[in-house]
């Protein structure tokens, strides 16, 4: 049992022995000297990882070339340019090759805990080759779009892999989004075609995906967009009941009076067809595309915390190394390991970390259909010991959603299976950090706080379980490849410890996004205008005495409080430590005097009341953590936070809602609506 040692202040936790022992990396000297030489020689560095790969070709130029400096011409990252190779051809027929063939690909977890079922890397390629054909036999090939809008069931894996493998460039959208918002992404990728389910089961709510879908069309035809083909996975099972209008006669029509709640009730037209049905007809051997390594590979939009989502673009070799040689590392992959991660495959996390990542090191997954509170908030526990899971990955705001209903829920199960806990999407508050250390981890488990982004492909700065000394709330080094600064606003590099600047990365590394979808310029603007020369990621961060990197959170969600810039994350860490808060977020206030004030809204645990008396005693424990001057202005109690589907928090809607505008702005991505009308009733009167 690992414990914390103290750092003037400060919490230290070493690597955990029985980690550490069947780690790659193993010491933080190792790391040392391999990271030194990933930035020093890239070039070998990833040449030796790209051995573990199948090229149908090697590279016909330079291993790698960029350029990041807009004034010297076009922004470009090439990564092996004229290899070719396919990344679904290496994920399964090369595993196959190996051996691997009968090992279990994914566990899958249904919403309800009695479905379940698996598929092994045998049984995967046979369906992803099948579903390759039926994908020709439509028209579809190389370089076509398809948009996916699937729960989170196997059939979504064979989707994706069968994509990838005739080169179709795949753009899932998470099964969550409205209609017009899914629309909205059709279009911008002009998909030729889309796929879905009938519908899913989140928790106790039954979602008619295929009606979102349909909508969706109609929207798409209205501004010129054609859909040619709709392919739908029969899903729900028999029992609950799928009613089709204009049916094409293959689908059960029980009567709608049975159970009316759970009725569902589709809509057919001719361009839609049943996955099974196609399947029916198919060959289970597809030749893959043999793909140049800078051809795409997929397209994702970003989360929209922070406005329009853009269309980042991947490409197929960099993606690849990326992506499995993150995997590899940060969750210390070993061939019996068990891994989790709970991100659904309509989030950048999905793609690197459900599929991709773990499919090309051979490794066992579980897709998980439902929700963390469904039947109660032990459910994940109760799924890691049900499959004895080693590696778990999730997000801040799940730990913080599932540490308000006290540790009962987790201690009820066993968790002796796990070895690595991951958080990625957020800042992860050092409360939240000890909570799943201590509580979900009990002490024996490595934490790793990975940042990256969609742009990024894979983790860029986190810790390795074996290596590194991690501290609550840093995600502390930047991981192979990565070189990153801290910059002024005048672009100056920031060396002095504790001083807060913008975070940028200064070469490329092979997983980094090439393009943003049909908007180059776009591209160009957002990440490498403000400083030339560098990708910025529009993220705060600082650097601690020790090297540690802190990531704050997004620039724009700095405040400056007579003069003192500070970063709206840490007076929430402040926040959360008061016993009644589950949860705070804080955005910055026009001030006569301050010029800026800070604004905290804060969501109570479980049996706490907001009070006059509360909102002082938070504004005091602020005062005593952070400063005087960061003392907060105002705060207001928060029922529920208005959040991306992905579950962050959307801080330019709190902004406004802290001023009393009620132009809130793009809202399309907002997984509640409702909460926003609840927060401007809450406001207090003074502000
Ligand atoms: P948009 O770019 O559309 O506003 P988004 O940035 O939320 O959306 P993602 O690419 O899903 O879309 O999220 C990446 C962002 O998430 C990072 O830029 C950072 O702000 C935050 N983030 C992710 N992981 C961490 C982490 N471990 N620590 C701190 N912040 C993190
Ligand atoms: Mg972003």
């Amino acid at each position: 049992m690992a414990d914390a040692q103290d750092n003037h202040g400060g919490l230290l936790f070493p690597p955990i022995e029985r980690i550490q022992k069947e780690a790659h990396i193993s010491s933080f000297k190792q790391y040392e000297d391999m990271y030194k030489q990933s930035i020093e020689d890239p070039e070998s560095f990833w040449k030796e990882i790209a051995k573990q790969f199948y090229w149908k070709s090697e590279p016909t130029g330079k291993f790698f070339d960029y350029n990041f400096d807009s004034r010297k011409g076009p922004i470009f990252i090439k990564w092996m340019e004229g290899a070719t190779t396919n990344i679904c051809y290496n994920a399964l027929d090369r595993n196959i090759d190996r051996g691997l063939g009968s090992k279990i690909a994914f566990h899958w977890e249904g919403n309800n805990p009695e479905d379940g079922g698996h598929i092994t890397f045998n049984k995967l390629y046979e369906q992803v080759c099948k579903f390759s054909n039926v994908l020709k036999s439509m028209g579809l090939k190389k370089g076509d779009r398809v948009a996916i809008y699937m729960p989170m069931i196997i059939e979504l894996v064979v989707a994706l892999l069968a994509c990838a493998r005739i080169g179709v460039i795949h753009s899932i959208v998470f099964a969550g989004f409205s209609s017009e918002s899914l629309a909205e992404r059709i279009l911008d990728a002009s998909c030729r075609a889309i796929i879905t389910s009938d519908g899913v089961w989140r928790g106790n709510k039954l979602l008619n995906l295929k009606h979102i879908v349909d909508e969706a069309i109609i929207i798409c035809e209205k501004r010129g967009h054609k859909v040619e083909r709709c392919i739908v996975v029969r899903h729900l099972s028999p029992s609950d009941e799928i009613i089709t209008e204009d049916g094409d006669g293959d689908c059960t029509t029980e009567p709608p009076a049975k159970r009316p709640s759970r009725q569902l009730k589709i809509q057919w037209s001719d361009r839609d067809s049943w996955w099974h049905k196609l399947m029916e007809l198919q060959d289970a051997v597809c030749e893959p595309e043999w793909m140049d390594a800078e051809d795409p590979l997929f397209m994702l939009y970003t989360s929209g915390s922070t406005g329009k989502p853009k269309g980042v673009l991947h490409t197929v070799a960099g993606y690849m190394l990326y992506s499995a040689t993150t995997f590899k590392y940060v969750f210390d992959y070993q061939p019996d390991d068990i891994y989790w991660c709970t991100a659904d495959v309509g989030w950048i996390t999905g793609h690197t970390y459900v599929c991709y990542g773990p499919l090309n090191n051979g490794a066992t997954g579980i897709i998980f259909e439902g929700v963390p509170f469904y039947p109660d908030a032990g459910r994940f526990w109760q799924i890691v010991d049900k499959y004895k899971v080693t590696k778990f990955y999730t997000a801040p705001t799940a730990i913080r959603a599932l540490m308000k209903f006290g540790d009962d829920f987790v201690t009820r199960h066993k968790r002796t299976s796990l070895k690595i806990l991951g958080t990625v999407g957020e800042p992860i508050n050092p409360e939240a950090w000890l909570w799943y250390y201590n509580v979900v981890g009990n002490k024996r488990c490595a934490v790793v706080d990975t940042f990256w982004q969609t742009e990024t492909g894979g983790h860029v700065i986190t810790p390795l379980p074996g290596a590194t000394v991690t501290k609550p709330g840093s995600a502390t080094f930047p991981f192979f490849g990565i070189v990153p600064a801290l910059l002024d606003e005048e672009g100056k590099e920031i060396t002095e410890a504790g001083k807060e600047g913008y975070l940028v990365f200064k070469q490329p590394w092979p997983g980094i996004m090439r393009t943003v979808f049909g908007n180059h310029e776009r591209f160009e603007t957002t990440y490498f205008k403000k400083f030339h020369g560098y990708y910025c990621t529009g993220d705060g961060a600082k650097k601690d005495a020790d090297g540690y990197i802190w990531v704050t959170g997004r620039i724009d969600d700095m405040v400056n409080v007579s003069g003192h810039l500070l970063s709206t994350a840490e007076i929430e860490s402040a926040l959360v430590e008061h016993a009644a808060v589950s949860e705070a977020a804080v955005v910055s206030h026009p001030h006569k005097i301050k010029g800026e004030c800070t604004y905290c809204f804060v969501t109570l645990k479980e049996g706490f009341s907001f009070s006059k008396d509360l909102s002082v005693e938070l504004k005091n424990k602020v005062r005593e953590k952070i400063g005087p001057f960061a003392q907060p202005d105002f705060v207001q109690e928060a029922p529920g936070l208005p959040k991306t589907r992905s579950g962050k928090i959307m801080r330019r809607i709190l902004r406004k809602i802290a001023v009393g505008d009620k132009e809130v702005g793009d809202i399309s991505t907002l997984a509640d609506e409702t909460v926003i009308d609840k927060l401007f009733q809450l406001r207090p009167a003074d502000a």
